[in-house]
């Protein structure tokens, strides 16, 4: 790959660095295991070999490219700018994870590890490396909280099915910064044997850049395939950020074009001020957790605060830290949705384009409407649709029908 001078896309320097965020903050017994998994990544993606087996496995069993929808009644419903979707949702297992995965279990079999490791929190990443580690015939352990074991009990089957063992994770709020916690420990006692599958752009340095590599294939296509549908660039790009995996994966081809607004959507939960959200960039601060250095929900003494939204995918106090230096730099903007506007574009999806969103996208598409709505026909909005909803029915039918919405 050349490098580009003044290319906002040659981030993160040699020491994993976006900027002041972003590094290496482990303990020097997870030194050696990281700097292996740099050398080891950076050779692989310079390997034809392992660049071909990449494509095969993405058009064959996830299902790549997945389209670019007009979604034609939303647009007239908003009666403003054009709504695309990126179709996402369709991939095997429902969500964008896999794209991930199945980049991060190809580098484990290169370098030889038949053990795989990871952490979950509404169990989609765990699913999405189960499924993985059927595909190979590799043992997967799965770390999870067991507040988020009892929420989330169809996945918690789906990844038994498939052949994972799941470790309940008792420590702190029993969620996924502690499951992450547990996973990251676990890994250095089981270094040789072991590799950790990081399931969005956090953790220590090469993850977040790595994970960002893996996910662009949702950028990439996007813009091959808007350029096949309306012969220019589109005016805006939407998506949701839990860790901000999907997001950077549709935003980081576009970055140098300038013209195009990057939009990320955070959860606000029950409101930014009613202390119940996820949104790690508009009310955080700056700390370390997992291992680099971003934007946090903290208290007055630095511990990390419980994050909270609706969606379990979005349900993480940071953010990766190259959103975190992108929103300093001003290049992409943080917005956020609350639980119930979310529940409400949830609802009209359904009801419109009959796809399911889930939650997650769902924030995304309440930002969408609005600034849809604001704009000519002529303005092309691209919204990243980056799963499913059918995980979602357990928690939303309940306020559906209590709300009579
Ligand atoms: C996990 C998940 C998310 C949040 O993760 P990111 O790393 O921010 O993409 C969003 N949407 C869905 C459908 C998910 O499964």
């Amino acid at each position: 790959m050349t490098r580009k001078a003044n290319s906002l896309r040659n981030m993160p320097d040699l020491n994993g660095r976006f900027g002041e965020f972003g590094g290496r903050f482990v303990a020097e017994t997870l030194m050696p295991l990281i700097l292996n998994v740099e050398k080891s990544y950076e050779k692989a993606i310079k390997n034809k070999k392992f660049i071909e087996k990449l494509d095969t496995y993405r058009r064959d069993f996830i299902g790549r490219p997945s389209p670019l929808y007009f979604a034609e009644r939303l647009t007239k419903f908003f009666g403003g700018a054009k709504i695309y979707f990126k179709r996402d949702e369709l991939n095997h297992t429902g969500a964008h994870k896999i794209n991930n995965v199945i980049g991060q279990i190809l580098l484990a079999k290169m370098m030889g590890k038949r053990n795989i490791i990871a952490e979950t929190g509404a169990g989609q990443h765990g699913v999405a490396t189960a499924t993985a580690c059927a595909l190979f015939g590799y043992q997967c352990d799965v770390f999870m909280g067991i507040s988020d074991i009892e929420r989330q009990k169809p996945n918690v089957q789906r990844m038994k099915l498939l052949g994972a063992k799941i470790h309940p994770v008792n420590s702190g709020t029993a969620t996924l910064k502690d499951a992450m916690n547990e996973a990251l420990r676990y890994w250095v006692s089981n270094a040789d044997s072991h590799f950790y599958i990081i399931g969005t752009v956090a953790g220590p340095h090469p993850y977040p850049k790595m994970v960002r590599d893996f996910q662009s294939i949702i950028g990439e296509e996007t813009k091959k395939q808007i350029l096949e549908k309306e012969g220019k660039l589109p005016n805006t790009l939407i998506a949701c950020i839990g860790g901000g995996s999907n997001a950077i994966g549709l935003f980081h081809p576009f970055l140098d074009n300038h013209e195009v607004e990057l939009i990320g959507v955070e959860a606000a939960g029950k409101g930014l001020r009613s202390g119940k959200h996820a949104s790690s960039i508009n009310a955080g601060k700056q700390g370390v957790l997992h291992g680099n250095k971003t934007y946090l929900l903290q208290d007055k003494f630095g511990q990390i605060d419980d994050a909270h939204s609706i969606s379990a995918g979005l349900d993480y106090p940071g953010i990766g830290p190259e959103h975190s230096w992108l929103n300093d730099i001003g290049r992409v903007k943080y917005l956020s949705a609350t639980d119930s506007e979310s529940i409400k574009a949830f609802k009209l999806c359904s009801k419109l384009e009959g796809i399911i969103p889930a939650l997650e996208p769902a924030h995304a598409l309440h930002v969408t409407g609005k600034i849809a709505r604001e704009r000519n026909k002529n303005n092309i909005l691209i919204m990243n649709m980056c799963g499913r909803g059918d995980k979602d029915l357990p928690s939303v039918l309940p306020i559906l029908e209590k709300k009579k919405l």
